[in-house]
């Protein structure tokens, strides 16, 4: 008897488990994308992209340059 297809998937499951490689479907099958991450801004506590410099440098001048500067707003980044 040929096996059935969710035994297959079960077996590939067992297989990518054992060597580390398995990757988190969702229910239908579509792979889990891993969450963006996100850096707060110290100031007002908006959440942008950590790896958009340029959004988070156009935020920060949205504060009071004079009180409150860029490397303020986003303490873990340096800024070019
Ligand atoms: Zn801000």
């Amino acid at each position: 008897m040929p096996i059935s297809k969710k035994d297959r998937i079960n077996r590939e499951h067992k297989k990518a488990d054992a060597a580390g490689t398995r990757t988190p479907v969702k229910a239908n099958g579509n792979p889990v994308k891993a969450p963006t991450p996100m850096s707060k801004c110290a100031y007002c506590m908006k959440e942008i992209v950590a790896s958009n410099q340029t959004q988070k440098k156009v935020h920060a001048e949205t504060h009071d340059q004079k009180v409150w500067t860029k490397e303020k707003c986003w303490p873990d980044d340096t800024f070019a």
